[in-house]
This record gives structure tokens, sequence and C-alpha cells, in this order.
């Protein structure tokens, strides 16, 4: 990895392209693949991973919002895009970049027909979700018979695939849950298939969807976490590797006296005499509060050195009392020795949220590509 001369994002990949196979190595061939890059793919580099990505051959993207969709296409990706969460103020936006919607509720299906036949749209691509026991966004499994009737009325809009999604995929205790939601997919789905008279795609699966639940992958599948290098448990973070390595430096190092304080608000006593490092990274680059006082620590020359005090805005202090390093030396916030998942469960999160917590400010370095 090349030399660090300040906080810096290593993107890796070829992690990426291990991750895609042993990933597509759990579904069948003919199983579509539906990569998740919401989120400035989570919290690296959007564009770099999905022309990665599309090189690799999935069969498409999903996004949150509009806006994601739209940096994509200004990227030249030509693969489908599915927008899970559309809102209807971003329809025209939408539709100028072939973004394909995911209709989830009647009165954004309703509106979305409003723009689209506006927009004298044919056939325009979208996607029906229904709620299976999240509670979050999508339609009621008695809502076919009137999302039948919108769709058929009229040749504006054609439905490319229904979907669910799964509550609690990782959560071994929450299986009957589960397997409850993969059930009422499967009642609802059918109903609406008959109704339409055509077969759209099914999927329903995330990361560890696809790990525990393979028998319901039905057409296709969508992953985030795990092509980013996470499983949500020991077993599968062990095949998978970690694409983003969140790198810094030692900025100063202090020989702390016995009584004094380290930080804002003197959150830091220290009972004996310390040696402490000043990192260039803070709560504006990703590194919240909750990680500050001890709960996280980062890697210098092998050894972990905790977080002490309170995270500033631009910086953090850490305790090196016990490790053999200077000025200018290479520290590993998170990467495959220590990874996001490690760091973010000292503060009771999870690798998903300080994945995506690390800000635009962060420069990003694309390895391998
Ligand atoms: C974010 C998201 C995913 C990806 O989940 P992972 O656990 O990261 O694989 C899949 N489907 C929906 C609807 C999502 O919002």
């Amino acid at each position: 990895m090349a030399k660090v001369g300040e906080t810096t994002l290593f993107l890796d990949l070829a992690a990426l392209e291990h991750n895609y196979h042993y990933l597509r190595s759990k579904i069948e061939p003919e199983t579509k693949f539906m990569a998740v890059v919401k989120a400035f793919a989570y919290g690296s580099d959007m564009v770099a991973i999905s022309k990665k990505l599309e090189k690799l051959g999935v069969d498409y993207f999903a996004v949150a919002y509009v806006g994601e969709g739209v940096l994509l296409r200004d990227a030249g990706i030509k693969t489908p895009i599915l927008v899970l969460h559309p809102l209807a103020s971003n329809f025209d936006d939408l539709i100028d970049r072939c973004l394909e919607p995911n209709l989830y509720s009647r009165n954004l299906l309703t509106q979305f027909l409003e723009v689209a036949t506006a927009n004298k749209q044919q056939d325009y691509p979208v996607h029906i979700k229904f709620n299976t026991g999240l509670n979050r966004l999508g339609f009621g499994e008695n809502d076919t018979s009137w999302i039948a009737q919108q769709v058929t009325n009229n040749e504006t809009i054609k439905v490319k695939s229904l979907f669910s999604h799964l509550a609690a995929s990782e959560d071994p205790n929450e299986r009957a849950f589960s397997l409850g939601q993969i059930e009422s997919f499967k009642k609802a789905s059918d109903a609406l298939i008959e109704q339409l008279g055509y077969t759209p795609m099914r999927h329903m699966l995330n990361t560890s969807g696809i790990i525990n639940y393979p028998e319901a992958q039905f057409e296709m599948v969508r992953s985030g976490i795990g092509l980013y290098g996470y499983g949500n448990e020991a077993a599968v973070d062990a095949e998978l590797k970690p694409v983003a390595t969140l790198k810094t430096i030692i900025s100063q190092i202090h020989e702390i006296g016995p009584n004094e304080s380290v930080g804002y608000n003197r959150a830091f006593k220290s009972g004996s005499r310390k040696r402490t490092a000043t990192l260039p990274i803070g709560h504006a680059d990703g590194i919240n509060r909750q990680y500050g006082k001890g709960r996280a620590a980062v890697q210098i020359h092998g050894k972990m050195a905790p977080l002490i005090g309170n995270v500033c805005m631009d910086m953090i202090m850490v305790d090196v009392t016990e490790i053999d390093c200077a000025e200018g030396d290479e520290v590993t916030v998170f990467g495959p020795q220590n990874s996001a998942e490690s760091f973010a469960l000292g503060a009771g999160t999870i690798s998903y949220e300080i994945l995506t917590a690390i800000s635009q400010r962060v420069k990003r370095v694309v390895l391998n590509d």
C-alpha cells in the first residue's frame, strides 16, 4: 500500500472482486446480482466501485436516492439502476436519467404514473416493493389487485421486479420470522404475477440473506455489505476481504505527566505518566464522539492504541505509552487487520455505520484497478 502522508481511505478493488466472486459462489449461476452502492458505495467511492462492478458483470445497481443514481449516470454507468427510495419531487430527474423507481405505496405509484404519462413514457421500468414485516417501505399483501389494475390500465409502466426486504437476515434467533417473511412475499408476488399476466423478476435477499436463506434467492439477490468485505458473522468475515482501509499518521507526540488531562472538557485524566499521539482525523471525518473515551482503538505498528478523551472535530488523541512510535509514523484506523466491525463494536455500533460515516473530506485512493 502506498505511503501515507495524510488521512486516506484506500479502496482495494482486488478485494471487491474477491468478495463479488465469493457472493456469486453462494447463489445459482443463473441468479442475477444487484450490487447495492448507495451512500457512496458504503462510504467508499461510488463511481470507482460501480465501474469495477460493471466490468465484473453485475446485472443491476441499487441506490437509495435519485441523486445517487444521477451521479452514476453522469459517470457513464450504463447498467440498470434501481432507486430504492425515490421521492416524488425527483421523478423528472429520475426519468431523465433512466433510473428505475421502487414504487412502494399507492401514493407514490399514483404520482409516478402521472409524471410518466405527462412525459409520454411507454413501458417505463418500475419495481414494486412489498412490506413483509420490516414495516419500513412497501405495499401490503392485499394491495395486489389495486396495483395490477393501475399497471394494466395503461401502457405507461412495466413492472421489472417485485421485491421485499428481510428484517433480521443475520439473526439465527429470528429464523422463524424470516421464513414467515419469505412465505408472505411468495404469496403476494404470486398473486400479483397472476393478475399482471407477465412475470417480473423477484428478489428478497441482502448479504446475510444470501448466506442464510439461499433457497429464497428467486431470480436476483441484492448485496451491499458483503461486497465491501463484511458479512455480519465471523465465519463469513473470514471469507471476505475488507475493501476499505482507513489510514492516517501521527502529527505530534506528547509526554503527559501524572496529574494532567488530555483534550476538551479534560475528559481524559492521567493517573500515571502517559505518552499520547495526536492524529489528524476527527468527528468531521466520521470518527464520531461515540468512539472516544477508550471505546475504540487504532493500530500503530501492529499494536492497539485506544482513543483517549473526547474526539475533536479534526483530531483524536490516542494512548501510545506502550508503543514504540514517532511523529510521522503510519496509523491504521481500520482495515483487514483491525476490522471496521471490531472498531465499531466498542462503541455499540456496526460496520455499516462506521464505513458510511467516513466523510468526503477524507482523500480516497483506489488500489488494484
Ligand atoms: C441497503 C439495502 C440492501 C443491502 O443490504 P446489505 O446487508 O448491505 O447486503 C439490500 N436491500 C435493501 C432494500 C437495502 O436497503
